[in-house]
């Protein structure tokens, strides 16, 4: 068994989903860690509107998520939470160190698949 299959079978959603995902157009930007599929979900409700939106990385850490004006933000190790009570001056803060924490997350992933390669021979 590959480690393409072991990496489906890890997935949160159904296998036929996954394929729809992988092999259809892709329209939505890759994810800015790995290049991976992003998963988008919204939800709506009919009184309020849009009351959730995610953004999920199928392959790796990479996690977005606003519902009811909270916001997550997760890549690898790191995550952060604001909502409609944080500072323009903060969020402006948390978000630039979300694209630090890509880029960081983007690096430790490439060493860690060179060591990878280097124990397998
Ligand atoms: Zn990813």
């Amino acid at each position: 068994m590959n480690n393409r299959w072991r990496q489906i079978k890890r997935l949160p959603i159904p296998v036929s989903k996954y394929f729809d995902l992988y092999f259809n157009e892709q329209p939505d930007p890759p994810c800015p860690v790995c290049g991976g599929k992003v998963w988008h979900r919204h939800y709506y409700d009919e009184h309020v509107g849009m009351v959730e939106t995610v953004d999920e990385c199928t392959e790796c850490n990479y996690y977005e998520t606003e519902s009811y004006g909270d916001t997550r933000l997760e890549v690898g190790k790191w995550s952060a939470v604001y909502n409609y009570t944080t500072s323009d001056k903060e969020i402006s803060q948390i978000r630039s160190e979300f694209v630090r924490q890509q880029i960081i997350e983007k690096e430790r992933r490439k060493t860690e698949r060179r060591k990878y390669y280097r124990k397998r021979g």
